[in-house]
């Protein structure tokens, strides 16, 4: 097998881990300190990833007892899906932000939520009367997603010790409500996640019985690691690169932009939230529902941003939500 590990910071070792779907590798890190380490995130439960994860383990001469904590960014599959399955082989203590463990359950349900599909009719999704053209978290994911749950809870601001190696546990809440970053201050390296990709947007979506205004707390989120001092800047998903700021404005900037064009689309009569996603967002007409769902839910975010300051007012009648520029 082609080597998956490299080491990018000394005792600090990326490993890309195959996914089955786009984007298709996650990196997950491996931080050691003499013979203590640690793994930051799992990768999917596949075998595939699995075997590619021993594979790498072999290679760099760690063995999997000598994996002593498993320190999670958040509860998505590709993150945490493979939580068990690591902890089994490793006996690794298990961290997690308690924000995230609520949401593991949820993920697992074999039936879509009744609220869910009150909340997506009533922002226009056009499901089907029985609900059945919703896919249930547990049916998307499948065997894929085999999380445990954690005996510990990562809190911002405090340090966990891999050896003597301090991890500063940073919240940066936005694409999850619990989602953390881990910030190295000897090395000032910093493992952001899924919060500062080099080439993409993580989704900031508004759910049921999520945040109100997740996409303030991701632009929060965005400002606030701009204050670390950081040299190495290790994302779940593309290239290592150096300057977090420089990526931090850009992802603001892009946001920005995209609040401008849903403000637009708000203009004239009232319309609901999954008929301005099909104008600002090109989903192809014969995408799966889940796509239409991840559009509506993003532009939801930008919509209640603008609500909150003032920009556009929300109108409910008869269980129909709809927005208009204020
Ligand atoms: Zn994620």
């Amino acid at each position: 097998m082609e080597s998956k590990i490299r080491e990018v910071s000394p005792g600090i070792y990326q490993l890309y881990l195959p996914l089955p779907m786009r984007p298709s590798i996650v990196n997950v890190y491996l931080v050691r300190d003499k013979d203590e380490w640690a793994l930051i995130d799992t990768g999917m439960h596949s075998d595939d990833s699995i075997a590619t994860l021993k594979a790498c383990l072999d290679e760099v001469g760690c063995p999997p007892s000598a994996i002593r904590k498993l320190i999670c960014t958040h509860h998505h599959a590709d993150h945490f899906g493979a939580s068990r399955a690591h902890k089994e082989l490793t006996g690794a203590e298990v961290y997690l932000n308690p924000l995230e463990v609520a949401r593991v359950e949820r993920m697992q349900s074999s039936t879509p939520m009744p609220e869910s599909i009150a909340f997506f009719r009533s922002h226009g999704v056009p499901l089907p009367e029985s609900g059945d053209g919703l896919p249930a978290p547990g049916r998307y994911f499948g065997t894929l997603y085999a999380p445990i749950l954690p005996e510990h809870s990562l809190h911002d601001g405090e340090s966990v010790y891999i050896g003597t190696r301090e991890l500063q546990v940073v919240w940066t809440p936005g694409h999850t409500s619990g989602h953390c970053c881990f910030y190295f201050p000897q090395d000032k390296v910093f493992i952001v996640g899924d919060h500062l990709l080099p080439k993409i947007t993580p989704h900031v979506g508004v759910y049921p019985g999520g945040p109100d205004n997740p996409l303030q707390d991701f632009l929060n989120s965005q400002v606030k690691v701009q204050k670390l001092d950081v040299q190495l800047v290790l994302p779940a998903h593309g290239a290592i690169f150096t300057d977090h700021r420089y990526r931090a404005q850009q992802i603001i900037q892009h946001h920005k932009y995209r609040l401008q064009e849903i403000q637009d689309a708000a203009k004239g009569r009232p319309r609901n939230a999954y008929e301005i996603a099909s104008d600002v967002f090109d989903v192809p007409k014969d995408s799966p529902i889940f796509h239409f769902m991840a559009a509506t839910f993003e532009t939801l975010a930008h919509l209640h941003l603008l609500m909150y300051d003032g920009k556009v007012k929300r109108i409910e009648e008869e269980n129909k939500v709809t927005f208009a520029a204020a």
